[in-house]
């Protein structure tokens, strides 16, 4: 089994859409599902093309109301590329015997390979290989080569070749009641024998969209003309190739594209640059050759060396990583940067969420910040630009600061969907998701991490603090005090466990005092007040002057950051919310033998006529994410500035509390308990580890990776390598490293980038090595049992676990 490449010998078509998802090619500007080219959409396949912060809005006239909803908008597909024998039907896979069959996402060079041997109803034996490619340095472009030979036949042939505009989203089966036709048609052209254009523009957002396809034709690399017609209508553009073909002579058909937007930056008029690319492109191999050398340079920055101690049947641990790697590098690279594009999360690789942006860029960043941290950078600037609107929902909702939305998109506004129709009962069932305010505080927390791993001033002076300060402003402003116990409550949220959203048989909506929540809004208000004090005087006078901040506010940061309310059971445990030791407990063994398989357990509950609101039960972990963002030596320090009991025992208790009562409802959550188990149990964190790793390799929620891939759960899991075995942290200005590497894992080489310098560090035995390269001539500080440690460039220290 190859450590690189992700193959499938078979043709399974009940699993086509989730190989699929796991097979797109992007680059951070766009990204194509790896459907073959010759299919359309139907119960089998899905192409999809997905442009980075490519959204429209349409409203939906549903059961007497208007509902209207923001979608990444599956553009049109590219890839049209089919052939048959002349007065035959055209090639389906499905319709042919297939000889041989094989599919390789090879990540090490960003290559999709498809190569088939088939034999039609006339014994035409004919064998196809196909290479397609996304192209990792020049993002406007795509290729696709595909090579046919007949085995034993010659004859006349057509091909088929396309641009198609006549798409809809129609990737989620659960959202096709809603509207989901977003592209208008503006024109198609043939540019010149070989090349066609198709421009299309997104209904309400007037995203314009142009894409050009030369499809051109080789025999031992001699051009061949072939007799060519072209067919227009009304949102596509083909043409059909006819030619003879000669047996055992390979026919190689080159479909170059270009894909440009009236977003894009350094553009006149996107179909003009769409004409320009495509005539700049060349030929197939020389795209590859440039795009590889781009996967090249990424791989060496983003690759992990990782020794097991055994041999791993199936996909291998390092593989399913480099995976994750990869289609994290797809999703958002440095040709994101200059789009104003956030982190989908369900990647642009479906159209599940509706390609919103949620909290999950907390589980992506600490990765890229580590390795690329200009690509966070711009994604924090994603948020930056939408604090007017989180700014003015806060206002319409009655608090001051900015108040960021559950689910962004384009603007920034909430996206949340407020009901949905429920299509057994008729009912329209509300849905209070947007009460997940701690998305403000993941904000927060991404802008401080990435200031703690890069120390740039600039980017904290002109738009990480006034986040910092006006998400502090939002959570002081929804503080309320409790008179009687002379604290701090916040009330109506839902924490990140989505199975409660309301006390039972309560018309209120919300909880009060979620654990997680009020000590996250703690720890921004202590932040706040730090960011003022670390920026340049100057930069301070001016914030304080821009943002009217008074003294008097400074001091009710502090007064609530100290007397904020945390509740506690009776026994030491932290309680999710108030009254959270009252719900009922929850039959487990019952319900998994009735069920077998329970993550989704509000959907169990749901088809009872019951809800999770009544049971101890969680979706993912809510308290316990506080053991996942803090160190216990962090925590000890906020639970004693609020006068809380922080024991020894308090961490381990609320563990094993909560894992007991958490189905895992969202892939977020098996990577956070295996996160804080990992230094008290490894074998019980490696197999949480080992499941999240699959999530969507295996699809562990039945269905959910066709509708794409879940990228917290990707990079989470690479983080898990490079953050939790390793004990990195980045705490008062030091690099604190604590290694400890599950048994499975013998060594573990990692690169990573910190404040101008890059560390590599390699664990092997009792031995953690950390070598250092960098330019500037700063010590770096690193911090290992206590000891501080500085090291400047070129230097390696050798420290014994
Ligand atoms: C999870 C959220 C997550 C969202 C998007 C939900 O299932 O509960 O925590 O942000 O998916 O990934």
């Amino acid at each position: 089994m190859s450590q690189w490449s992700l193959i499938y010998e078979d043709f399974e078509p009940a699993k086509e859409k989730r190989r699929e998802a796991l097979c797109t090619l992007g680059n951070g500007y766009f990204a194509t599902r790896g459907a073959a080219p010759e299919v359309d959409a139907n119960d089998v396949h899905y192409p999809g093309t997905y442009l980075a912060g490519g959204y429209n809005r349409l409203v939906s006239r549903i059961a007497g109301r208007d509902v209207e909803n923001e979608d990444l908008v599956n553009m049109p597909n590219w890839l049209p590329l089919t052939f048959r024998r002349v007065g035959d039907a055209w090639f389906d896979l499905q319709q042919v015997e297939v000889l041989a069959y094989r599919q390789e996402l090879d990540l090490k060079q960003g290559v999709l390979l498809r190569n088939l041997r088939f034999k039609d109803a006339q014994g035409h034996v004919t064998r196809l290989a196909s290479r397609c490619l996304v192209h990792m340095q020049q993002p406007h472009l795509a290729a696709l080569e595909t090579t046919l030979t007949a085995e034993n036949w010659s004859g006349r042939i057509e091909i088929r070749t396309a641009l198609d505009g006549r798409i809809i989203n129609d990737g989620v089966a659960r959202y096709r009641g809603l509207g989901n036709r977003h592209l208008e048609w503006l024109e198609t052209r043939l540019l010149d024998a070989e090349t066609l254009l198709l421009r299309v523009r997104t209904s309400q957002s007037h995203i314009e969209v142009v894409q050009a396809a030369a499809t051109r034709l080789w025999a031992n690399d001699q051009p061949l003309a072939g007799e060519r017609q072209t067919r227009e209508e009304p949102g596509y553009i083909g043409q059909l190739i006819a030619l003879d073909i000669a047996e055992e002579t390979p026919l190689v058909i080159e479909k170059i594209v270009s894909l440009h937007s009236s977003k894009d930056r350094a553009t006149s008029e996107c179909g003009l640059e769409a004409v320009e690319s495509i005539a700049r492109a060349g030929r197939f191999r020389d795209l590859l050759q440039s795009h590889v050398l781009a996967w090249g340079h990424l791989w060496g920055r983003f690759d992990m060396g990782l020794g097991m101690r055994e041999l791993e049947p199936g996909l291998t641990t390092v593989l399913v990583l480099r995976l994750h790697i990869f289609h994290l590098l797809q999703t958002v690279s440095l040709h994101t940067m200059d789009l104003d594009a956030g982190v989908p999360a369900r990647g642009l690789h479906g159209e599940a969420y509706r390609g919103h942006v949620f909290w999950d860029e907390l589980f992506i960043f600490p990765f890229l910040s580590l390795r690329l941290p200009e690509i966070t950078r711009a994604l924090l600037m994603y948020r930056y630009r939408r604090l007017d609107e989180a700014r003015a929902a806060a206002r319409k909702a009655g608090y001051d600061g900015a108040m960021y939305p559950w689910q962004s998109g384009s603007d920034g506004r909430e996206e949340t969907q407020r009901l949905h129709l429920n299509p057994k009962s008729g009912r329209w069932i509300s849905d209070k998701s947007n009460l997940q305010r701690h998305v403000n505080a993941a904000i927060a927390y991404n802008v401080w991490q990435y200031f703690q791993v890069t120390q740039d001033m600039e980017f904290l002076s002109f738009y990480g603090a006034v986040m910092i300060l006006e998400v502090a402003r939002f959570w002081a402003s929804m503080a309320t005090y409790n008179e009687e116990l002379e604290r701090y409550e916040i009330l109506g949220v839902m924490g990140p466990d989505e199975y409660h959203d309301a006390y039972p048989d309560s018309e209120r909506p919300g909880l009060d005092n979620n654990a997680y929540t009020n000590v996250m809004a703690v720890w921004v208000l202590c932040r706040a007040l730090e960011v003022l004090d670390l920026l340049p005087r100057e930069r301070r006078q001016e914030l304080s002057e821009t943002l009217a901040l008074r003294q008097e506010e400074l001091e009710r940061w502090d007064d609530v950051s100290r007397r904020m309310r945390v509740v506690f059971h009776h026994d030491g445990i932290i309680s999710q919310f108030e009254h959270y030791e009252r719900l009922q407990e929850f039959d487990w063994d019952g319900y998994r033998k009735k069920y077998g398989d329970i993550q989704r357990l509000d959907r169990v509950l749901d088809a009872e006529d019951d809800t999770p609101n009544r049971y101890q039960v969680s979706k993912q972990a809510d308290v316990l994410m506080l053991f996942y963002l803090f160190s216990s030596e962090e925590l000890g320090d906020i639970f004693r500035r609020l006068d809380y009991p922080f024991e020894y025992d308090t961490i381990p208790k609320n563990i094993d509390y909560y894992l007991k009562r958490t189905s895992h409802g969202s892939t977020l959550s098996r990577v956070t308990h295996s996160w804080v188990l990992a230094r008290s149990d490894r074998e019980g964190s490696w197999r949480l580890f080992a499941e999240a790793l699959m999530s969507d390799v295996e699809d562990i929620q039945d269905g959910t990776t066709p509708e794409g891939i879940h990228l917290g759960a990707m990079a989470s899991t690479v983080d898990m390598m490079q953050r939790a075995y390793t004990g990195i942290e980045v705490r008062g200005g030091v690099l604190w490293l604590n290694p400890r590497l599950p048994r499975t894992i013998e060594n573990l080489c990692l690169h990573v980038h910190y404040r101008d310098k890059s560390l590599t560090m390699t664990i092997s035995g009792d031995l953690l090595t950390v070598e250092v390269a960098g330019v500037t001539p700063e010590l770096i500080k690193i911090g290992f049992k206590n000891d501080i440690h500085e090291l400047r460039h070129g230097q390696t220290k050798e420290f014994t676990l």
